[in-house]
């Protein structure tokens, strides 16, 4: 698999999965990594700063919340954004919304959210976004929320510095906050792998608020991609398979996953990857939920595949793969007998509690 793929990838995840006492403690993503201040805006223009608390970044469910010991809804899923499709053609009317007085930008760095001197993520007016130094993409609309318009922008590499880990800042955000940043990392990055085209290699023109490009030279219009790819968790009678790569945090086991292929069905990917990544036929699958993943933009589709008994036999890309008992993925779900799932930020999590709590 990609390696942007993986599941809980690093140990600002794990931490946070294994003890509160760490969690409490903070991890690297907690921190700003330092760097230089954000530059004085010019003039006699006014900083619109927006640091309301359902943005920043903390803890989500709060500690002592009645939630927190629940499993939380779908990270990046349920987004409170309108993408305004069919009112973003005008061209005006993204013009307007880049002047409202209440429009927001998020900034990132390096794929990372940029932060304050706070240390809260760095929401402002686009004014003042556009003063700090941004990348070749500048501005990209989001959608609204209501009647505030949301935007995205990339600072230029080491413009910045202080930013926070983008996987760690996601898993503490707001569920809404989440969604907005998902998208927003998704965008930008597709953004900024086509500056020009694909096609005849014209630079780009942006569309639609920077959601849609089109070629000068040829005509093509290029749209935002999003990668498909089937998670599965397979399962056969009270047992189940999960694996690890090698490059993974020690102990930890999870679902299997793969990019899907032209020409194949969710159903029939599930059933190929299940047989390249342990040598087992599917018997059937069943789709259960699905997530944006922006890493940087997949759609995890996420099946419970019933698979027939025998030996597990790991590919090349799996260091380890092994069936499981049902006390045994409960106690690696729970993280009590020195493994762990990924982190219930992942669908990977989901599919595993779904399965224990009786789905097949
Ligand atoms: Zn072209």
């Amino acid at each position: 698999m990609d390696a942007e793929f993986g599941h809980g990838q690093g140990s600002v995840s794990l931490r946070w999965r294994r003890s509160r006492a760490a969690h409490r403690a903070g991890s690297p993503a907690d921190a700003p990594s330092g760097g230089r201040r954000p530059p004085a805006t010019k003039g006699a223009r006014r900083s619109h700063a927006f640091t309301e608390p359902r943005w920043r970044l903390r803890r989500w469910p709060p500690e002592g919340s009645p939630g927190y010991d629940a499993p939380m809804p779908l990270t990046f899923t349920a987004s409170p954004l309108d993408h305004a499709g069919l009112k973003r053609t005008d061209p005006d009317w993204i013009a307007a919304r880049r002047r409202d007085p209440s429009a927001r930008t998020i900034l990132f760095e390096k794929g990372d959210l940029a932060l304050d001197a706070n240390g809260d993520p760095l929401i402002l007016h686009p004014d003042n976004a556009e003063e700090y130094a941004l990348d070749a993409v500048g501005l990209v609309f989001l959608g609204v929320i209501g009647e505030t318009p949301w935007f995205a922008a990339a600072i230029e590499p080491d413009a910045h510095g202080a930013r926070a880990n983008f996987r760690g800042a996601a898993m503490k955000a707001e569920p809404d906050f989440a969604c907005l940043i998902g998208r927003a990392r998704s965008i930008l990055a597709w953004r900024g792998r086509r500056r020009y085209c694909s096609n005849c290699a014209a630079e780009n023109a942006p569309a639609e608020g920077g959601l849609k490009l089109e070629c000068p030279g040829c005509g093509m219009e290029h749209f935002p991609r999003v990668d498909a790819s089937v998670i599965m968790l397979p399962y056969a009678g009270d047992r189940c398979v999960m694996g690890r790569q090698a490059n993974w945090p020690e102990g930890m086991f999870a679902t299997l996953a793969g990019f899907m292929e032209p020409g194949e069905t969710i159903e029939e990917a599930c059933a190929r990857e299940v047989m390249e990544e342990i040598g087992r036929p599917v018997v059937s699958a069943r789709y259960v939920a699905s997530q944006p993943w922006p890493f940087p933009s997949s759609l995890m589709i996420g099946l419970l595949a019933e698979i027939e008994e025998g030996e597990v036999r790991p590919d090349d890309d799996l260091e380890d793969a092994r069936w499981f008992t049902r006390d045994e993925a409960r106690a690696l779900h729970d993280s009590t007998i020195g493994r762990w799932a990924p982190p219930n930020f992942s669908i990977s999590w989901h599919l595993l509690q779904r399965w224990l709590d009786g789905e097949t």
